[in-house]
């Protein structure tokens, strides 16, 4: 904007910023999972990752292009099998840094894309030619819940018809179990999804893998979940990576399928993505698939994830970690 005095010019430049994110590290080819590792104004580090059509997922099969989004810079929440809370909370992220991971990946996958086909794309499911994000999962870096003002800021503006103009439908919320900010949530006027990071359905496995559960345990979890449902008159779902050893015995299949029952929640396994310097192990394809099984036979709604993106440091917060000790930014 040369035509403006320099001093104004000057003053806009300190005080806003068209772009936040910039992309440091892309893993992943067109048509699998892809991770994108971005550089935020203060130069940490946040994640998100591109999941094209994920039937085993999200149980419904589509050519959907689901965007994985981060919340906070680290995580304070500590949960023992994961990478983004490896290195602590450093800061909530802004408004803008939530919505700037959609509109950033659409920038480079559309440019990519026109570079090999030379033809637009759009979204199937929105039809808007510049929106090719179509699903959003706050499943990210950092506890959603606990960044609860900028993430709804931010999901209304990428709901909005003058916004993003993704439907709150599209878009799943996932918490550690935050029981008051599911219960605040359940007040919001959006029909947003709502996903529990469950991991165990007995307080004993739980609170060995998360030190959240100590604060709100199972049953005032679970409480927080019917007021939610009473208020949505949505499914729930439950996240459960399985962990060998720790929670993916047969055993564990009965609190969990009375739980999904009492919540008409339906389960998505996921098979432990190993993390370095953690001691936890994948089980064996036969275990999780006998797992699978159980919960099935328990008439449980459940789906196990035949791994998409396990080559690219598919963890939440892996690649940011890796990246940090090669920058010599955090011990080795
Ligand atoms: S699983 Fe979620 S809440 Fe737990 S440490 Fe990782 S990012 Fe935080």
């Amino acid at each position: 904007m040369s035509n403006l005095p320099k001093p104004l010019r000057s003053r806009l430049a300190e005080a806003f910023s068209l772009q936040t994110l910039e992309l440091v590290r892309k893993q992943g080819a067109a048509d699998t999972t892809q991770k994108f590792l971005w550089r935020l104004r203060d130069h940490s580090l946040i994640e998100s990752v591109l999941i094209p059509a994920n039937p085993a997922l999200f149980g419904e099969a589509s050519d959907r292009h689901t965007l994985c989004i981060s919340t906070q810079v680290g995580c304070a929440y500590g949960c023992r099998f994961c990478a983004s809370g490896l290195d602590g909370w450093k800061r909530n992220l802004t408004p803008d840094e939530i919505i700037e991971q959609v509109l950033a990946v659409e920038r480079n996958v559309i440019s990519d894309k026109w570079r090999v086909t030379g033809k637009e794309i759009m979204s199937p499911v929105t039809r808007h030619p510049s929106r090719f994000v179509d699903n959003i999962v706050v499943m990210g870096m950092g506890e959603p819940l606990a960044n609860y003002d900028h993430l709804l800021k931010a999901l209304k503006i990428l709901n909005a018809p003058w916004g993003g103009g993704i439907g709150a439908r599209k878009i799943t919320i996932s918490t550690s179990g935050l029981a008051p900010q599911i219960r605040r949530l359940a007040t919001e006027p959006l029909q947003f999804r709502l996903a529990i990071s469950l991991h165990g359905a007995t307080d004993e496995v739980r609170n060995r893998i998360m030190p959240v559960n100590r604060k709100y345990p199972l049953k005032e979890l679970v409480a927080a979940c019917e007021d939610y449902q009473g208020a949505k008159g949505r499914m729930i779902t439950f996240e459960y990576i399985l962990i060998a050893g720790v929670n993916d015995s047969i055993e564990q299949t009965k609190p969990l399928a009375a739980l999904a029952r009492r919540l008409f929640a339906k389960v998505n396994l996921i098979p432990y993505n190993q993390v370095e310097g953690l001691k936890w192990d994948r089980p064996d394809e036969k275990v999780c698939e006998a797992f699978l099984r159980a919960l099935e036979k328990q008439k449980v709604a459940a789906t196990l994830r035949r791994e998409k993106g396990r080559d690219i440091d598919a963890a939440c917060g892996q690649l940011r970690l890796k990246t940090e000790k090669e920058l010599g930014r955090i011990p080795t």
